[in-house]
């Protein structure tokens, strides 16, 4: 199996900002000469917190009967069942495990910092050209860092979605991504290049125009430390199954990054 026959990132309708049903993605998948496709919906909370950009808490079990019908339909494509969890402090790291890894008998889950937690415990989503003071920014990163030590998670979604909130590459803010780098050696955790960013528009930095994310400098640090890096689409339309990875697997062969998306899909095909 090729890295570039594995996507271990999309979504479907359920989270109600992506639209297709798990039959459509696989259908997609098949034509496009995937072998193993990984559904990582958006985690849903018991108390529906966060809920427009997510399925409900009671629509987990129909995402995984969709996802076990596809299995049943598409026998020529190894089709993985996650979810990209959110942590939220309100929940226990158990709860990810216990209530959404084990009981659901997931294949995989990943999980990135969509937000963070202030001081006064608001919510801070990472958004595009918000010009995000640097201890803002931190939190950010020290959220990643926390969810690779955590153990949990097989890879981490978008490290560097923050980016998309920073005016300018400086010496502060390439140390804090060598955390990242650091950590994720250490953990053993891959980090994903996510294509995700390359569909959305190119924005009007004081810094110059670029897309949000990725962003080229951030995977140059990686290089230096030796990360692991997973390549993904972060599929939200069926016909964005393989959506930019070309463009992603070039910032991994510019870096010579290691590409891990065959090897962890055979471990996780293994394990599930
Ligand atoms: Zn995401
Ligand atoms: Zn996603």
């Amino acid at each position: 199996m090729e890295n570039r026959q594995v996507n271990l990132h999309c979504h479907t309708y359920l989270c109600k900002h992506a639209v297709g049903t798990v039959k459509e993605y696989c259908q997609k998948a098949v034509e496009q000469g995937l072998r193993v496709l990984g559904f990582s919906e958006h985690s849903p909370f018991p108390d529906n917190r966060y809920t427009s950009t997510r399925m409900d808490y009671t629509q987990l079990e129909l995402y995984c009967q969709a996802i076990d019908e596809a299995r049943a339909e598409f026998p020529q494509l190894t089709i993985l069942k996650g979810l990209e969890i959110d942590v939220d402090p309100a929940y226990p790291l158990e709860f990810y495990q216990k209530e959404l890894k084990e009981r659901l008998h997931l294949d995989f889950i990943s999980s990135g910092a969509h937000f963070v937690h202030d001081a006064d415990g608001n919510v801070i989503f990472a958004r595009t050209n918000a010009h995000y003071p640097l201890e803002l920014v931190r939190m950010f990163m020290e959220k990643n860092i926390f969810l690779m030590k955590s153990g949990l998670f097989d890879y981490i979604t978008h490290p560097d979605m923050v980016s998309g909130s920073i005016d300018a590459w400086t010496p502060e803010i390439k140390e804090l991504f060598t955390q990242v780098m650091k950590t994720s050696v250490e953990c053993g955790v891959p980090l994903e290049i996510n294509a995700y960013g390359y569909r959305k528009p190119i924005i009007d930095y004081p810094s110059g125009r670029r897309h949000a994310y990725p962003w080229p400098p951030v995977w140059e640090v990686a290089a230096e430390y030796g990360v692991s890096c997973v390549v993904s689409s972060d599929a939200h339309r069926p016909e964005d199954v393989f959506g930019n990875m070309p463009d992603v697997f070039a910032i991994a062969e510019k870096n010579h990054l290691r590409c891990v998306n065959a090897e962890l899909a055979a471990q996780l095909g293994i394990r599930g």
